[in-house]
């Protein structure tokens, strides 16, 4: 037995048997820094720390060479060790002795569990997936690293903003922390003749157009109908202008004193 790291699915299988495979699977194709990886976890190495004196008293005694750090629950990177691939592992069933070659699958940075198991075969090769880069696959993990953000974010520093649906039309203010540009609190804009209030939230307003094509009021805006083109439009149209709405009422002020003053100068010239 080395410094192998492991791997355990508690779900898989020996080929041969069928016995559930209760052991680790090993690998010597990472670090070897005996690591353990269950279903779920980011494929990253974690951090040692010192073991508390009282606790190591409380485990080992007085036992000479017992050890003195332990993992602890934060990882040496944000990022894993591979994102996408497939690390070679072995085992053997504790059922029908086979020696069992496999490998430990990775997803997007996290182990999700151990397929193609053989007995009796050679090792397997390790294989990294690397994924087609297009504008979607950009648009995904941009989105899954934003809400990784988002989620760790503590708010500090937030603003009420305006949000519009298409530029220059506005649906409500949203409370949008400054960091992480999560919308974390919702208003509607006060009701007015030339502005009725849009009833319910604004999805359902967008999955209902979807649904009907000519659905009148306020989300009329283009005649993209796929759920794919929707989510893009959806982002576009709900996100923060950056705009407060002091800075907008004092716009529309200037803009009106502006139309008032033109509309004055064309009564004098032609009265
Ligand atoms: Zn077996
Ligand atoms: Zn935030």
């Amino acid at each position: 037995m080395g410094a192998l790291d492991s791997f355990y699915d508690e779900e898989s299988e020996c080929p041969k048997c069928n016995a559930k495979i209760k052991n680790d699977w090993q690998t010597k194709d990472l670090y070897s820094l005996m690591e353990h990886w269950r279903k779920g976890d980011w494929v990253q190495y974690r951090k040692l720390e010192a073991i508390p004196e009282d606790e190591r008293k409380r485990k080992y005694g007085d036992l000479e060479f017992a050890p003195s750090l332990q993992t602890s629950k934060e990882y040496l990177s944000d990022a894993p060790l591979l994102f996408n691939g497939k690390v070679p592992v072995h085992t053997s069933c504790r059922n029908c002795n086979a020696w069992l070659e496999a490998y430990a699958k990775v997803l997007d940075g996290r182990f999700v569990g151990v397929v193609e198991a053989e007995a009796n075969a050679k090792p397997k090769e390790f294989v990294l997936i690397k994924l087609e880069t297009n504008a979607e696959t950009l648009r995904q993990e941009f989105q899954r690293k934003l809400s990784k953000v988002q989620a760790t974010c503590k708010h500090k520093e937030t603003k009420w903003m305006l949000m519009e649906w298409a530029p220059g039309h506005f649906y409500g203010r949203g409370l949008v922390c400054l960091r992480c540009e999560k919308i974390i609190k919702t208003r509607g804009l006060p009701e007015t003749k030339s502005r009725p209030k849009l009833r319910g939230p604004p999805a359902e307003v967008l999955i209902r157009r979807s649904r009907n094509k000519r659905l009148k009021g306020p989300v009329r805006r283009s005649s993209r109908t796929k759920a794919a083109r929707d989510m893009v439009f959806f982002r576009q149209a709900f996100s923060p202008t950056g705009t407060t709405s002091d800075e907008l009422r004092r716009e529309l002020k200037k803009g009106r004193a502006q139309d008032r003053k033109r509309e004055q100068t064309l009564e004098r010239r032609y009265s």
